[in-house]
C-alpha cells in the first residue's frame, strides 16, 4: 500500500451520515490490500509519469467509494453483486479532474494486464466520465473478465472512445 491508505479504500460520506460501520473483515481486507498492490498502486506510479509526460498537472487520485459493506451498498444502490462489496473495486477521479485523459490512459495502462472491469461511469454525450470503475477480480475471487466498458443513463455498453 504506496499510494492509498485503507482508511480512504474504505471511507464512505453516506457511511458516515447514516452511521454504518464499513469496517471491512480480515478477509476483504486483504482482498483489499492484494488489489491496491496489484493493480492500484502500480496505476497510480504510471499516472504521475503520464501526467508529467502530457503537462496535466497533480497526479494525485481520490477513491470516490471503495470497500461497502452490504448495509452501505444498499444505501447507495449498488448492484447486489458489486465487485465493491468484496473489496475488488474501487472508483477513482484524478485530483487534476482530467477525466478525459484519466480514461484514455487507465484503458492504455490496463492493456496487458490481469483485471476484471473497467467501467467509464456515468458518462455524457461527449464520452467524458463522472468517475472510473477499476475492478481487479470478480466476487468470485478467481476471474479476471478483461472488459472494458461505459455506463450511459444506466446502461452498459462497450467502452466509448
Ligand atoms: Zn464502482
Amino acid at each position: 500500500m504506496k499510494y492509498f491508505t485503507l482508511k480512504e479504500c474504505i471511507y464512505s460520506d453516506t457511511a458516515e451520515k447514516k452511521g454504518i460501520d464499513n469496517t471491512p473483515t480480515p478477509e476483504i481486507e486483504a482482498h483489499i490490500v492484494e488489489s491496491v498492490e496489484t493493480l492500484l498502486d502500480p496505476l497510480r506510479e504510471a499516472w504521475e509519469t503520464y501526467c508529467k509526460q502530457n503537462g496535466l498537472g497533480v497526479a494525485s487520485i481520490g477513491i470516490s467509494s471503495g470497500y461497502r459493506c452490504p448495509q452501505l451498498n444498499r444505501a447507495v444502490g449498488g448492484s447486489t453483486t458489486s465487485a465493491h462489496c468484496y473489496g475488488y473495486a474501487f472508483d477513482l477521479i484524478p485530483m487534476n479532474r482530467n477525466m478525459r485523459e484519466f480514461k484514455r490512459f487507465c484503458r492504455k495502462f490496463l492493456t496487458g494486464r490481469a483485471f476484471d472491469q473497467l467501467i467509464s461511469e456515468g458518462e455524457d454525450d461527449n464520452g467524458m466520465p463522472s468517475w472510473m470503475h477499476v475492478g481487479y477480480k470478480h466476487p468470485d475471487g478467481k476471474r479476471q473478465r478483461g472488459q472494458y466498458l461505459s455506463m450511459i443513463h444506466g446502461k452498459y455498453y462497450p467502452m466509448t472512445e
